[in-house]
């Protein structure tokens, strides 16, 4: 399964990105769908929720009154705290349980607000961001009926330009019309998720492709090499005990060195390393080399003995 995060601001398109994504073939997990679904009326975090926070918080229906509960703990970090205890490890176990439903070769697509917000980026085997300019995001929620104080208190308590960009394998600038940006997510499909998802099922690496909508030379460059060094500490950090990894010098392709600490037989770590979308590419003086299987992101990957 090719792991693909999805994220953007409020109003920046990210929706619409998902849902053609979904046309396209992929299997879309959508955590505010899921959010939803966990204090659904009868659900057990329902009553956990009502247990804490008490009926005040049910409409007369008896569903969530989620506008109440909002108030609650927008400003007041301890009870935002408590709800989260509540409904995280719900959303984790409901998301994990549609993760495993996909079948081997889905192209899923996790489209969490958060997730630059979260860290969650490594992982991913991609993230793709979706972005369009604050007036644009601000008049689309007013839209949809937000108050515009709102609107732009809303945007401006997420990521920043520059946190999205760091965690970006993928920058869809979302400036022309619905159509623009359903082109751009065919292309994104095509040339980039399904031979990525296509290398990564066979365990071979990916030839760099220019048309690959690849990142190369534009600015979701800067920070590919960060984004490489922690996905492969991410995969072998449980396994390895503590690797250290830096980055080669050459830059292009990004160019990453592991050193495995002693009494770590390297072939324990190719399972994961696969995993997590960097297949191998062959051993020579006991130092083992894997390329990745992005076709946008040309990277290797080398495992050395520490010492
Ligand atoms: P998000 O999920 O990021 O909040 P949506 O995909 O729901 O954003 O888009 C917000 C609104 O803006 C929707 O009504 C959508 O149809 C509209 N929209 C998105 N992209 C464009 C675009 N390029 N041109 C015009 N309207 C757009």
């Amino acid at each position: 399964v090719l792991r693909t995060g999805l994220t953007g601001g409020t109003g920046s398109g990210k929706s619409t990105v998902a849902r053609r994504l979904g046309e396209l073939g992929a299997v879309v997990v959508d955590a505010d769908v899921l959010a939803r679904e966990v204090v659904a009326p009868g659900s057990e975090g329902l009553a956990a929720v009502v247990e804490e926070f008490g009926p005040g918080l049910l409409t007369p229906e008896g569903a969530l009154d989620r506008a109440a509960l909002a108030a609650v703990v927008f400003s007041d970090p301890g009870r935002r705290q408590a709800l989260e205890s509540i409904t995280h490890p719900l959303i984790a176990r409901r998301t994990g349980e549609q993760v495993a439903a996909a079948p081997d070769d889905a192209v899923l697509v996790h489209d969490v607000p958060l997730l630059v917000e979260k860290g969650m980026g490594p992982g991913y085997h991609l993230v793709v961001v979706v972005d369009a300019p604050v007036e644009d995001r601000v008049r689309r929620l007013v839209g949809r009926g937000m108050p515009h104080d709102d609107a732009r208190r809303r945007i401006a308590s997420q990521a920043t330009d520059e946190q999205r960009r760091a965690a970006a394998d993928v920058w869809i600038d979302n400036v022309g019309t619905t159509a623009d940006l359903e082109r751009a997510v065919d292309r994104l499909w095509k040339e980039r998720l399904v031979p990525f998802r296509d290398h990564l099922l066979a365990g071979t690496p990916a030839a760099a492709s220019p048309a690959a909508g690849g990142d190369a030379g534009s600015a979701a460059a800067q920070g590919a090499g960060r984004r490489v060094l922690d996905r492969v500490l991410l995969a072998l950090g449980p396994l390895a005990n503590a690797p250290t990894a830096a980055l080669g010098s050459s830059g292009e392709p990004v160019d990453v060195v592991v050193a495995v600490p002693s009494g770590v037989d390297p072939a324990t770590l190719h399972g994961a390393l696969l995993r997590a979308g960097f297949a191998p590419t062959g051993a020579a003086g006991g130092e083992w080399s894997y390329g990745s299987c992005d076709p946008g992101r040309p990277a290797v990957v080398r495992l050395r003995p520490a010492g």
